[in-house]
């Protein structure tokens, strides 16, 4: 498989606050970098490195239906599927493992197979939620609202939907009454909504604005986030952003390393560096503890949550990492999962994987002495400022 070109995409919305931040701050400033890092295409993605990977786990399932293509659902986990109604997104975030996937549009037909699949067998024992995500699941409002019908009728067993989205991010106007709708209805299921949001910069008063009226709608937010170089990699912005999030009301989820995908590359810290800077940031009194994130590689097997010992060797660049997942688990909840070349199967039955780290970088040298105080532009930055006005 080639990688497939991902064209830089961003919205109206994003473009005039690049405009905003670049002629307030000027285009190499922090905030302006934070943000453009995220959306405009660098050379850099295009220098051979060693990430070569151009998905970050194989885990589609093969369901009835299908018709032999089986796309739009994964599962790498007992209880969660994985469904992906749109690849389509209202913007490209650079570092995005989507980047190399084959664009799909699930049809009605389609979602009401899988609503069957859930609720069909031993997955009407073992599943109990969806993931619904992408692509950005509310470009296809309509589809997810057609899904979580069929769910309802067809496998009542699913007790939990989380939709994945950046557009109150991308296009917060696209958060209007027509939209809220998919919240309205009085679902026998808890909805939750799931954001990645990786710098304060992005939480712009529109953007809190469209959060809150999803909130608003009785809908929990939380917010999973990525270590970027050149975007988050310092402490004082990560305490930052997770203040603010803390106080707008978006819990905190996974803090992940970069993954290792083809273009990603100049994104990526170094695994060490990545548990310094989760550990200062959880450990040092900076923020509070209902605002902790969960630090986590994103590997060929899923995700690993970096605690003590889960590192079991290094060569070179790359790490074995423990998991405590089983094959035959794996393999019982989806027949169709193959052990990555990557992985191994521990004495204790348990799956272990070579993980590509990233690479050192000379700018980031004396990276664990930076201070843990606010950025100085973050007191006159207009978008935060007013953003902490609006939520003490
Ligand atoms: S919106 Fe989500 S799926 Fe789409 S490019 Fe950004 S991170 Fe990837």
């Amino acid at each position: 498989m080639a990688k497939q070109a991902f064209p830089e995409l961003t919205t109206t919305f994003l473009r005039e606050k690049l405009e905003a931040l670049g002629s307030q701050f000027g285009f190499s400033s922090e905030p302006y970098l934070a943000l453009a890092r995220q959306y405009l295409h660098s050379d850099e993605e295009d220098v051979p490195a060693a990430e070569t990977n151009l998905r970050h786990y194989e885990a589609d399932v093969g369901f009835p239906g299908s018709g032999g293509r089986p796309h739009g659902i994964e599962r790498l986990y007992k209880r969660t599927l994985v469904v992906e109604p749109t690849l389509a997104c209202a913007a490209h975030c650079r570092f995005c493992i989507r980047a190399n996937y084959a664009r799909h549009n699930l049809s009605e037909v389609e979602l009401r197979e899988i609503a069957k699949y859930c609720g069909s067998g031993s997955h009407r024992e073992e599943l109990t939620e969806v993931l619904i995500t992408g692509g950005d699941a509310l470009l296809v409002p309509h589809q997810v609202e057609y899904l979580l019908r069929a769910l309802m009728r067809y496998a009542p067993n699913i007790r939990i939907a989380r939709i994945a989205t950046r557009i109150p991010l991308h296009d917060p106007g696209r958060v209007d009454g027509k939209l809220l709708r998919l919240f309205e209805g009085k679902l026998p299921l808890r909805l939750e909504l799931t954001t990645q949001i990786n710098h304060r910069v992005e939480l712009f008063p529109e953007v809190i604005e469209a959060l809150r009226r999803i909130m608003d709608h009785g809908v929990a937010i939380y917010a999973q986030n990525i270590v970027l170089r050149g975007v988050n990699d310092n402490l004082a912005a990560l305490v930052d952003l997770y203040d603010l999030l803390r106080q707008i009301g978006i819990e905190a989820h996974y803090l992940f390393h970069c993954v290792p995908m083809e273009g990603t590359g100049h994104f990526r810290t170094t695994l060490q560096e990545t548990i310094e800077l989760a550990k200062r940031l959880t450990c040092g009194g900076h923020i509070s503890g209902r605002a902790k994130p969960m630090l986590a590689a994103m590997t060929d097997i899923g995700k690993i949550v970096l605690y003590d010992g889960v590192i079991v060797e290094r060569d070179n660049r790359h790490i074995l990492l423990q998991s405590h997942y089983r094959l035959e688990d794996r393999q019982c909840w989806n027949p169709a999962w193959q052990l990555p070349k990557t992985a191994e199967v521990d004495r204790d039955g348990y799956l272990r994987v070579w993980y590509l780290d990233g690479a050192e970088s000379v700018e980031t040298a004396g990276f664990g002495s930076e201070p843990a105080v606010a950025p100085k532009y973050g007191l006159e930055f207009k978008g935060a400022t007013i953003a902490l006005s609006r939520c003490e």
